[in-house]
């Protein structure tokens, strides 16, 4: 059986667990250790199943608690190499390795595959997850949707995919201008609109999971998110993710 759930989702921090009865993988350390292991005792997921990190940028949201999270947990922390060159000495985990961009990562029975994607860091990556024959997307931080993206979303049967901003919330609400133009380029953060574009068009019949991630707490509320979502109510099971606490565990 695969597990999966966000453990932190926001720009206060990201974390996303899937797994199986062996084996588990988190995506991003976005929340130090302590929570972390918190939020796997309530859902009750073993840690002692998760075998590696993968880092999908270096903004601070995904990856302030890779130092500490790698050594309590002895895993390597799994980055690309240019995003791994841009860490400050605080972020180095004591173990590490690289993935590259078009290559199945494989730990047991967990493959991960990195693209690029299209967000303000140095080399940004998203993952699709294969394990037990079901895809899982994590898709978050990106400005928009290109060919690659479109095409890995839909090999999808779950995400993990970003409704970031209302952008009537986004250009009336407190950002300075230069910020607001950043979030809403592409090169910033998917909205409810261009979430709700992106599965309308590329969801494969398959897709049956969707977790609205990364929801900003100025600039949206999970009451739009779901009001945009409404059309999709019922075609899947869909569980919002948040900023203070774990998801829902989704058993597939
Ligand atoms: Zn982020
Ligand atoms: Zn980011």
């Amino acid at each position: 059986m695969v597990e999966i759930c966000a453990l932190a989702s926001g720009s206060n921090g990201n974390s996303y667990y899937i797994g199986n009865e062996n084996e588990a993988i988190l995506i991003d350390a976005g929340i130090h250790y302590n929570k972390l292991v918190i939020r796997l005792n309530e859902a009750g997921l073993d840690k002692s199943k998760i075998k590696a990190l993968f880092i999908s940028h270096e903004h601070s949201d995904h990856i302030q608690g890779i130092r500490g999270c790698s050594k309590k947990l002895s895993i390597p922390g799994i980055f690309s190499q240019h995003t791994f060159s841009k860490l400050k000495k605080k972020h180095i985990p004591n173990f590490h390795a690289f993935f590259e961009a078009g290559k199945p990562y494989t730990i047991g029975s967990i493959s991960v595959f990195p693209f690029k994607k299209q967000h303000d860091a140095c080399d940004p990556h998203s993952f699709r997850v294969e394990i037990d024959g079901i895809n899982i997307g994590v898709f978050t931080d990106i400005g928009e949707v290109d060919t690659i993206f479109a095409q890995e979303f839909n090999k999808c049967q779950a995400v993990f995919l970003e409704t970031n901003y209302d952008k009537e919330m986004l250009w009336n609400g407190p950002y300075r201008d230069y910020i607001k133009k950043r979030v809403d380029s592409n090169k910033g953060h998917l909205s409810n609109e261009q979430a709700l574009e992106l599965i309308e068009k590329h969801a494969s019949t398959d897709l049956h999971t969707i977790f609205p991630a990364h929801i900003s707490d100025k600039n949206n509320t999970k009451e739009k998110v779901m009001q945009v979502l409404a059309s999709l109510k019922g075609k899947y099971n869909i569980k919002l993710t948040s900023r203070q606490e774990i998801s829902e565990v989704v058993r597939l």
